[in-house]
């Protein structure tokens, strides 16, 4: 595995990119109730996904959209979802610091929003849309990019380029887990956090990035190379 160096430039200011699913929080809200709701059609679907009969999102699309679930059972299933047990550190180091901070997470709005009423924390976001049709889950793409090939609803390297373009000179820090919704975020960032899928995913392309357990890890790296 390679290290990027550890030191962060003075020069340039900090901007954090936090994956949610498995970064933010522990468990994966849309892959845990498909396990729990649909195990046998996302199964079927994963199969299929891997054969690459789908794109990410398409995938998304066949797999939740139209689910039937009262906004009272997700909720209630959100109530189960933890957050990593360096997140509310994270968050308050990055406005210690005045570092932007944004979630960029290729799940959904509605469960972004209720997760931080739950949690008692607030963030800023990107993510796909879920809105609720009755009891049916009705869904569309935050920001899709047909350039990238990631084939997400929220395509990551073309939000933290955005973010780029409107901050010339900001130092890109993407911090993610999966090789689906986070390796073009990680390609395009400064420096790349990473663990689970994403990590060897870096490493299959010799992409530099700093291996993390939880984001109280990160939060070390992140003050050791501000000389913290
Ligand atoms: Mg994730
Ligand atoms: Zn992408």
């Amino acid at each position: 595995m390679t290290q990027p160096t550890n030191t962060l430039p003075a020069d340039r200011p900090l901007a954090i990119f936090c994956d949610f699913d498995g970064t933010f929080s522990v468990q994966d809200v849309g892959s845990t109730l498909a396990q729990q709701l649909l195990p046998e059609r996302r199964a079927n679907l994963w199969e299929r996904f891997d054969q690459g009969e789908f794109t990410a999102w398409t995938y998304v699309m066949a797999l939740l959209d139209g689910l039937e679930l009262p906004e009272k059972q997700l909720y209630e299933f959100l109530e189960t979802i933890d957050l990593d047990p360096g997140a509310e550190d994270l968050l308050a180091w990055c406005e210690a610091e005045g570092v932007p901070f944004r979630i960029l997470s290729d799940g959904f709005d509605w469960n972004l929003e209720r997760l931080q009423e739950i949690n008692g924390v607030a963030f800023e976001y990107n993510a796909n849309h879920l809105r609720y049709e009755g009891e049916t889950w009705r869904l569309s793409p935050g920001r899709p990019n047909e350039a990238c090939g990631c084939g997400t609803g929220s395509c990551k390297r073309g939000l933290i380029r955005s973010y780029r373009e409107a901050n010339p000179g900001a130092f890109c820090v993407h911090i993610g887990n999966g090789r689906v919704s986070d390796l073009c975020g990680a390609l395009e960032a400064d420096l790349a956090y990473a663990k689970d899928t994403l990590a060897p995913a870096l490493e299959e392309q010799g992409h530099p990035f700093v291996a993390f357990e939880t984001l109280h890890d990160v939060i070390a790296h992140l003050k050791a190379g501000r000389g913290e």
